[in-house]
């Protein structure tokens, strides 16, 4: 039971209402504090920053703001850092889950104090806005505390079993080693700690590398990390290019494991990385991109329903991989609604993410904005736009979020990351073939539907396979412990982020059998 994990202790760290104006004014002055430092990403091994070759890192809000520079690591950092790995993880898998989890707890409350700067550096290199900074920042904790909780729980030593008399039989689990944990730009905090946290609280050391984008807080987590009292023998970043650092790291003969979320095709490419190695198989926990479906019912709310897909569509700009990307409608209730859906978007603010008000922000980086302007360009082509929401600011990279009705559920068979909203009619009774003809993309992650009446939504559950089903509300935003995260078939591998399994493949088993 999941909810329960937490027990009494269960406290989200506290949110920030950014209608208080001095709340707002702490976040924009470290903002500005910030962004005038320059600051520096690089190998950290065994705690200590080190030199390579450096790229600098800008605001994807306005690419003329420099914010700092990191050095990319070299294969030399990578076998000092599993050297060291190998020899502190055995030490730390000994101390067990209980005392695991006190550090665990310190690594939670040195990210809580660091609030105002997390929160700047989310915005100023994530390209978020103030509400999913902070959603964010609280993740990250929860994750920590959360596999604190599930350490305590699952390896606090020898479980007893039952057995004949004369025989004792125990079980336990054990660290594995050394796990790679390879994350994402799009939770440069969350994702990032959550594997860190996971992987630790199993026992294992990690070697972590960031997303290219998003460095200088991956730097800012470890050294926090490392001050709140975690062996830096334990934990070392490497940051660098996929291909070049990530590659090699999951090639290199001294990692147990690797736990990877980004996309499909490079879940794809470390797999078969891992198949090619010689000895032991290695555990691949893997949490990839999605393709998710929203249906709704002659009896769905309409303003709840325009909320809720703007919500899911447009927020975080579209930069998750649980956002809707098409939103089934039956065709009786479909102009009203894409009429409420252009309305409600033309309302939405598109610019600066350090502003309060803004709604919608920049893409990570010039690579995504031509893929979705690409995107559009098809669309343009192969279906219909509905609206555009013009962007007025050419300082970043601002992509005008878009609505465009589709004719055919299965017009996309990839993940499109970013504020695109597809929208697909169906008739009354070709729900059940929509529906499986929109499954077949093989993906799934997140489904929606909006409906009063309990058997659509069952129908729905049982035609589009999904990790998460939401009904009646948004398809963002799980909440760690209380909506384990993850998903299906092309969207991953399993074990959920934030549920009650999400230890296990990180450890390994031991039966004890004793005759007395
Ligand atoms: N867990 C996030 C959510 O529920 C999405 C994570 C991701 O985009 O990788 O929205």
């Amino acid at each position: 039971r999941p909810a329960d994990i937490y027990g009494a202790e269960r406290a989200n760290p506290p949110g920030l209402d950014w209608s208080q104006r001095a709340m707002r004014e702490a976040s924009l002055s470290a903002i500005g504090g910030l962004a005038s430092q320059d600051l520096r990403a690089g190998p950290i091994i065994g705690g200590k920053l080190r030199e390579g070759e450096t790229t600098d890192i800008r605001n994807p809000a306005d690419t003329r703001q420099k914010l700092g520079q990191v050095a990319a690591a070299t294969p030399e950092h990578l076998d000092e850092a599993a050297a060291l790995a190998r020899k502190a993880q055995i030490k730390w898998d000994r101390k067990g889950g209980i005392e695991r989890a006190v550090t665990l707890r310190a690594m939670a409350d040195a990210l809580e104090g660091a609030r105002d700067r997390l929160l700047a550096l989310l915005t100023l290199e994530g390209g978020k806005t103030g509400p999913d900074a902070v959603a964010e920042w609280r993740e990250a904790i929860d994750f920590l505390r959360y596999y604190g909780r599930l350490a305590e729980r699952q390896f606090a030593g020898l479980e007893r079993l039952p057995g004949p008399a004369g025989e004792r039989n125990f079980f336990r689990h054990m660290g594995r080693g050394t796990f790679a944990c390879i994350s994402p730009w799009n939770f440069p905090l969350a994702i990032f700690t959550g594997q860190i946290a996971a992987a630790l609280a199993a026992g294992n050391a990690v070697i972590a590398k960031p997303a290219e984008q998003t460095p200088l807080i991956a730097a800012e987590a470890v050294r926090l990390f490392h001050k709140a009292g975690l062996d830096p023998n334990l934990l070392h970043l490497l940051p660098g290019e996929g291909t070049v650092i990530g590659s090699a790291l999951v090639a290199h003969p001294g990692i147990d494991g690797v736990a990877f979320t980004g996309g499909t095709t490079t879940a794809r490419v470390i797999n078969l990385s891992l198949a090619g190695r010689e000895g032991p198989i290695l555990p691949f926990i893997a949490e990839t991109g999605g393709l998710n479906g929203m249906f709704i019912d002659t009896s769905a709310l309409r303003e709840q329903v325009i909320d809720d897909v703007l919500h899911s569509a447009f927020g975080s700009a579209g930069q998750r991989c649980s956002a809707l990307r098409v939103l089934f409608v039956p065709a009786s209730k479909a102009d009203a609604l894409l009429e409420g859906l252009a309305g409600g978007l033309a309302a939405r603010v598109v610019g600066d993410p350090a502003l309060a008000r803004t709604d919608i922000g920049p893409v990570i980086d010039g690579e995504a904005l031509e893929a979705l302007e690409a995107h559009v360009r098809r669309l343009e082509r192969e279906a219909r736009i509905v609206a555009r929401h013009p962007v007025a600011n050419d300082k970043g990279h601002f992509f005008a979020p878009t609505i465009a009705e589709i004719d055919a559920p299965d017009f996309l068979d990839k993940e499109v990351f970013g504020p695109i909203l597809h929208v697909c009619r169906y008739r009354a009774g070709q729900l059940e073939e929509t529906a499986r003809r929109f499954a077949a993309s093989g993906y799934g992650l997140t489904l929606g539907i909006h409906s009063r009446l309990e058997g659509f939504a069952k129908r729905i559950r049982n035609y589009v396979p999904a990790g998460n089903v939401y009904v009646n509300r948004t398809i963002t935003g799980a909440v760690v412990g209380v909506q384990p995260f993850g998903g299906l078939g092309l969207s991953g591998t399993g074990p959920k982020a934030g549920g009650p399994n999400a230890l296990l493949r990180y450890a390994n088993e031991q039966a004890i059998s004793r005759n007395i």
